[in-house]
């Protein structure tokens, strides 16, 4: 009855599985694909530019690579998708800048026919949204809820209850609440029961928040609570930071005011940090194998010009506002001094950086 029952099942499915899945048309091998990514505030968005160029290309498609400027980023990245639709792009891949700024870009994309990814950010409050390729975000939050845990255990000189700070990332970037909601289903508890105490009291994540991903505000930030909260010999045994560029900012805080170096998490596995993690000071990352993801995100161009509909893992986590997006999700890894060489196993350029520790 099984075999019988599977079938009907085996063939096409590009008819009528969800209208707003995307066209399942397929388009011309050549064509055009145009990737809108946000800033170049984190070496991984650095490197994704690069990947897609080189990838797109290699898979026969002509690349429109762009970056976001600087100053006017909102507008400008508007200006960028809204061209890229105008020259007939086919897929269009965007890292938002804003995630709640590009409904009627991404909408008027959809009307020329083109089919939208949304890549490492979520795209809100529009139907145009046809896909989402991420590491899973809430996964990374809960594995640098943990690392801090565990770091505190570790390297604590003393036992529970530890001080701690919380830092969130920019807000108008979707994952922001993503990796603090994940880092709190695991901290919350624990602030709880007493074991972490955020010595300030900010834990609302508005209270954490750090404006544009920027260094400086992260740096300017941990001043002012090392000034306001952490005078005297009050001691500070961790922070939460969501991103490498973040947690080097507030070691350099906590160090220029003398405050040693607490257990720092991270993630994006910079180089620098991978440095310092090696040299026993930013406790973790997480590795996120951007070129894993451009090489995701370039099947699932592959399988849109082919006709088909892009392979998908995940309808159920991400919700933009209106619709659940459809997503290809990737596994993050959490990596520290311990097992940094198993992790960059397949990223040479990080591995010959551990391996020069050892
Ligand atoms: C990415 C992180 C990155 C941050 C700042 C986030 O959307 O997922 O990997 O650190 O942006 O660029």
């Amino acid at each position: 009855a099984t075999a019988l029952a599977l079938t009907g099942c085996s063939g096409d499915r590009g008819g009528d599985t969800g209208g707003d899945a995307g066209e399942t048309t397929g388009f011309e091998p050549g064509s055009t694909i145009g990737v809108a990514l946000p800033d170049k505030t984190s070496e991984n968005w650095v490197l994704a530019g690069q990947l897609f160029t080189d990838g797109l290309e290699e898979a026969g498609y002509k690349a429109d690579v762009q970056y976001a400027p600087a100053s006017n980023t909102v507008a400008e990245q508007q200006n960028q998708i809204q061209s890229m639709v105008t020259n007939g792009a086919k897929v269009i891949i965007i890292g938002a800048k804003d995630g709640k700024q590009l409904a009627t870009q991404v909408e008027a994309a959809h009307d020329a026919g083109a089919t939208v990814i949304a890549y490492d950010r979520l795209i809100e409050n529009t139907e145009a949204v046809d896909y989402y390729v991420a590491f899973d975000n809430f996964k990374v939050g809960q594995l640098q809820g943990q690392a801090l845990l565990d770091g505190l255990e570790e390297r604590a000189d003393h036992d529970a209850p530890y001080n701690i700070e919380l830092f969130s990332g920019s807000p108008d970037d979707a994952n922001s609440a993503v990796f603090f909601d994940g880092a709190m289903d695991v901290l919350q508890p624990k602030i709880d029961d007493g074991t972490l105490n955020v010595v300030s009291g900010q834990t609302e994540i508005a209270q954490t928040a750090t404006e544009g991903w920027l260094a400086e505000n992260a740096q300017n930030r941990m001043e002012t609570l090392l000034t306001g909260s952490y005078g005297g010999d009050v001691a500070i045994d961790g922070v939460l930071s969501p991103n490498d560029t973040l947690a080097r900012a507030i070691l350099t805080a906590a160090q220029q005011a003398g405050k040693g170096v607490p257990v720092v998490t991270g993630q994006d596995s910079e180089v620098e940090s991978v440095k310092s993690i090696m040299e026993g000071i930013q406790y973790s990352t997480i590795n996120k194998d951007t070129a894993l993801l451009v090489e995701q995100s370039i099947k699932m161009v592959d399988q849109l010009q082919k006709g088909e509909e892009a392979e998908v893992n995940d309808t159920e986590q991400y919700d933009n506002g209106v619709k659940v997006v459809p997503a290809y999700l990737l596994e993050p890894l959490i990596v520290t001094k311990d097992n940094a060489a198993e992790a960059y196993s397949n990223v040479p350029s990080l591995l010959e950086i551990v391996e020069s520790y050892n």
